[in-house]
């Protein structure tokens, strides 16, 4: 074995669990104590100032510069008394990740001193150095200066000894250059569309909210490991490397016992996200070894999100204190799964009603239904572009590869709701229909539908888009993205589509039919017009993705391809309509995704050709003298060695072959790099660059498999893959 690898692995056998101080105190104690909440609001504010915040957050109120510097004087205060000395606005920017710029609280007094201080005007509004984020173009065309502007919904919090800021990014003429500025749109775009059809069912509604349990994959190696692998260090994946002789056949890691290294960092982990007021509950070990998922309680979506965009930052902090590192990528290892992050999405009203759960009453009932059948309706016009929000280079090794879920979105019912469904559609408004001999179901014309009971343990694992009993399961987002760019398409697809639910039935109301008859009729349309979304069956089979094409379902699989949907006539329309982008917007957001892509493989590609002209063939090369010595000497003594003629022979085919992949790859980069438009850049990437990689590494693999272990410098699959 390679001397450096020795080192490594032995240090990794030494290594033992980072002790972690127990926390002090239980979580309802220490819960949010890094966070600027209602408690420490109403101790750091005075009363007028607390109740404009108030009224700000849950009203949209504008604050007066007054209210502000109030606010300001009050977290600073607070910040400071918690070990901060700096504050940043915090924001998100197209590059993904979270971006900050700290500034600290000292300023001079003039007389050669310092004080303290923290006002309105810069708790509200900062201006980063914004050229160097990701625009598309914008910040070009219109002025070269972005802001970003405080998001009050969303509650300060400290990191380390760093007050954060949660902001939105915008240009001077007021895009959205980031994830929040639309998914703010999109929130209130299908809370104002949500609340006037709740309003057909019950008055007092006047708010709707949309829901995100996001649950988190990843995972942890030794960081020595991770050290030692360039590619992973450069590229967030492994770009080679045989499949260990173990790895997830034996499903033995799943629900395991967590390894004790593991298990300091989760709980290290936990007291951080609890203190900064991130709900986590579920922890366990997902299906490959050393993959391991997180799991909250669910929240209002826009904060759900920020919890999810710190949760990673905290993470691999958290990492690197027990010498581990997270990797987020959604395929870090070939042979084993795939990390995702299930996003799981409903709707509730401000009466305290989800709108996606089945209720007790006829009206409750039909309520439910008609929040069910126009999300199935969206998904199903825009099932393209919903895919879109979650292709990327990283994601489309799950998406459309060998694993789950497939790159067609589709939604699974269940076999009761997809009865009730098609009940529902094919009978004349006035049959009585009559359902399950449980009386699960049951329902006279319209006005008499008694309770649904759902049966949670019906579920298809292989549906991209589930529903799960009182929500729908979006599966297909990766484990590294932002949740906001899915949780944006679903918010206003079905905003749109419960808009012209609303329109329908008013029409049809102002003709003379009765309400629920008019709902009845419009749902029943939108029934039949959804039915190819809707699929039972198992999603990574080859037939699904034969019939998917026979239902019209977008089945394209290329990123570059898939991006286009964003620019559909139909969606440009829709996310106009519904205030979210205008065409500008979508237009710079595409670009900035197809450069993103560009990059990402650009880099992966030129790591390949780095490790394989610099590692790979070099080591195989010594190895191969070595046999060319000993066939020679044999040969002198009058002795054959046949078997070491073979190896000498395999060992050339697959320097050769690396070799000339590798030119090849390095030529079609060339002829890419030439092209100026971005959106064809990235299809001659993916066409010609990408396509390459699997080619050159299946003979790397093969060389780690007869090449004396000793020689080999990179640390294999069945070291990286087991924490012991
Ligand atoms: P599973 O692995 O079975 O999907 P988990 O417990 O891992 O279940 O995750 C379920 C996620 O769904 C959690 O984040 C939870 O908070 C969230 N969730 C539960 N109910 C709702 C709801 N009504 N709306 C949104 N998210 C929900
Ligand atoms: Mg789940």
């Amino acid at each position: 074995m390679g001397l450096l690898r020795f080192k490594m692995i032995e240090t990794v056998m030494n290594r033992s669990a980072v002790e972690v101080t127990p926390p002090a105190g239980r979580p309802s104690e220490y819960f949010g104590s890094k966070v600027f909440g209602r408690k420490a609001m109403r101790k750091y504010l005075d009363r007028r100032t607390y109740d404009a915040l108030v009224d700000t957050i849950e009203n949209g109120t504008p604050l007066t510069r007054e209210i502000a510097d109030g606010i300001a004087s009050g977290m600073r205060q607070w910040a400071m008394e918690h070990g901060a000395d700096h504050y940043t606005h915090w924001f998100q920017p197209l590059t993904g990740g979270t971006a900050e710029k700290h500034d600290s609280f000292t300023a001079p007094d003039g007389q050669g001193g310092v004080l303290e201080e923290f006002s309105g005007k810069l708790l509200i509004q900062q201006e980063p150095d914004a050229s160097s984020f990701p625009s598309g173009g914008i910040r070009n065309t219109f002025e070269a200066r972005g802001y970003s502007a405080w998001d009050p919904t969303s509650p300060a919090f400290i990191v380390d000894t760093t007050l954060c800021i949660p902001t939105v990014f915008i240009s001077y003429t007021g895009e959205a250059l980031d994830y929040k500025v639309p998914l703010l749109r999109s929130i209130s775009a299908v809370d104002k569309a949500a609340t006037e059809v709740c309003r057909y069912f019950d008055r007092n509604v006047n708010r709707v909210f949309s829901y995100l349990g996001w649950e988190q994959e990843y995972f942890l190696i030794d960081e020595s490991m991770w050290a030692a692998r360039p590619d992973m260090v450069l590229t967030g994946r492994t770009m080679m490397g045989h499949e260990s002789a173990k790895n997830q056949q034996l499903e033995d890691h799943y629900f395991g016992a967590i390894p004790l290294r593991v298990m300091a960092f989760m709980r290290d982990l936990e007291y951080e996200c609890l203190q900064l007021g991130i709900p986590v509950k579920t922890r366990h070990n997902e299906v490959a070894p050393n993959q391991f998922e997180l799991a909250p309680v669910y929240e209002e979506v826009n904060l759900a999100n920020d919890h999810n965009q710190l949760l990673m930052t905290v993470m691999d902090k958290v990492a690197r204190r027990h010498r581990f590192r997270v990797l987020l990528h959604e395929k870090p290892f070939k042979g084993v799964n795939g990390s995702g992050k299930h996003n799981n999405w409903s709707l509730g009203t401000d009466t305290g009603v989800n709108l996606l759960g089945p209720g007790h009453t006829a009206l409750e009932n039909l309520q439910f239904i008609t929040f069910l059948v126009n999300t199935i309706s969206a998904v199903h016009k825009h099932n393209g572009l919903l895919k879109a929000s979650v292709m990327s280079a990283t994601n489309s090794h799950r998406l459309g590869a060998n694993e789950a879920p497939p790159a067609i979105i589709s939604t699974f019912l269940g076999e009761q709701i997809s009865a009730v469904l098609d009940k529902l559609a094919a009978g004349s408004d006035d049959e009585a229909i009559r359902f399950d001999a449980k009386s699960v179901f049951r329902m006279n014309g319209i006005s008499r539908i008694p309770s649904i009971f759902l049966d949670n343990t019906d579920r298809n694992r292989t549906s991209p888009f589930a529903f799960t009993g009182n929500r729908f399961e979006f599966r297909a987002v990766g484990s590294s993205d932002n949740c906001a760019e899915a949780m944006i398409v679903l918010n206003t697809a079905v905003a749109n589509e419960l808009t012209e639910f609303r329109k329908e039935v008013d029409a049809k109301i102002a003709e003379g039919a009765k309400k629920e008859r008019a709902i009845y009729e419009v749902l029943k349309r939108k029934i039949r017009e959804s039915r190819a979304v809707r699929f039972e069956g198992n999603g990574y089979s080859d037939e699904w993705r034969e019939e998917a094409g026979r239902r019209g379902l977008d089945c394209e699989t290329s990123t570059p391809e898939n991006l286009k949907r964003y620019l559909d006539d139909s969606s440009v329309r829709m996310f106009g309509d519904m205030g979210v982008y205008t065409r500008v917007e979508l237009e710079a957001r595409t670009e900035v995704k197809w450069e993103t892509y560009v990059k990402k493989v650009q880099i992966e590609s030129r790591v390949l050709g780095d490790l394989a002209m610099n590692h790979i063939v070099p080591i195989a090369s010594k190895y191969e003298a070595v046999l060319l010595d000993k066939a020679c000497r044999m040969k002198e003594l009058g002795m054959m060695s046949t078997s070491d003629v073979e190896l000498i022979r395999r060992i050339q085919e697959h320097t050769v072959s690396i070799q000339s992949g590798t030119s090849r790859m390095i030529e079609a980069r060339k002829q890419a790099n030439r092209i100026e438009n971005m959106y064809e850049k990235a299809v001659a990437y993916h066409d010609s660059v990408a396509v390459l990689f699997d080619d050159i590494r299946k003979h790397i693999d093969s060389l780690e498999e007869i090449v004396d272990d000793q020689l080999w410098t990179l640390p294999k699959y069945r070291e990286i893959m087991f924490i012991k």
